[in-house]
């Protein structure tokens, strides 16, 4: 069933318009009709079915709440940008793997220049890419990309757990530290990070954690730490 994101709180019996190129989609695209139902994820998380109006915009009343995501809990995905296509590609799988937030990092190891002109236009279409990702895989919660960050300001973005993956831990799993609170993790660039990059995340209370003998990717890292943390939660 389709699911749009509405950008306010609903009710059941309300009757709300979709906003211009939601009201395309259904119509134009899709071409739903009068009557057909389809799924809405409201600003706090919740699930609705709502009966939709096809006239010179798309209108629709609120049935019935479905489910109720809003206490969720976070997944803070703080990953070191990389190059465009693989950026892109990594955004698109995080939002379907479940990551609630995307956090870019610029590390010293991070080959990136910003560009403060463009990185409005360029957040944007970062969230474009992630809110059709969660739209079509279904997800009842959005995944926000922030405006890149310095590796030392990250200590905005703190959750009850906190790992930083490094290829040269040998004892700490991943799959033995997730549980069903908030995390954030951290992944590095193509180059990895330094040793006082690791210092400074270890002092900000981070676990370094070991993703098995092979040397992944940086977007395969990522998207590996995503489905562990699905798979044990599901698990649990
Ligand atoms: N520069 C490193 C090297 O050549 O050995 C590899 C960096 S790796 C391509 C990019 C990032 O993925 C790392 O900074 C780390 O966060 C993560 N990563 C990849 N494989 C990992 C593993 N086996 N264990 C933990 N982290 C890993």
């Amino acid at each position: 069933m389709r699911q749009y994101f509405i950008d306010r709180k609903i009710n059941i019996n309300e009757t709300f318009n979709f906003n211009e190129k939601q009201s395309h989609h259904i119509k134009n695209v899709l071409r739903m009709k009068t009557g057909d139902i389809i799924r809405v994820v409201d600003i706090s998380n919740n699930v609705f079915l709502v009966e939709i109006k096809v006239d010179l915009n798309v209108s629709a009343k609120v049935l019935e709440n479905i489910a109720d995501f809003s206490n969720e809990s976070e997944i803070i995905y703080c990953a070191a940008l990389i190059k465009k296509d693989k950026w892109d590609f990594l955004l698109q799988k995080a939002a379907e793997l479940g990551a609630t937030k995307v956090v870019p990092l610029i590390t010293s190891r991070t080959n990136f220049k910003v560009d403060e002109e463009r990185m409005d236009k360029r957040v944007e279409r970062w969230n474009k890419i992630t809110l059709e990702a969660c739209q079509q895989s279904n997800r009842s919660s959005k995944c926000e990309v922030e405006r890149p960050i310095k590796l030392k300001e990250i200590d905005r973005y703190l959750s009850e757990n906190n790992i930083v993956a490094f290829e040269n831990e040998e004892n700490s799993y991943l799959f033995d530290l997730i549980d069903n609170k908030s995390i954030t993790f951290v992944i590095g660039p193509e180059g990895g990070f330094s040793q006082e990059e690791i210092d400074y995340l270890l002092v900000l209370g981070f676990s370094c954690v070991s993703l098995g003998k092979r040397i992944l990717r940086a977007e395969t890292a990522g998207l590996y730490v995503l489905s562990v943390i699905d798979a044990k939660r599901n698990s649990l």
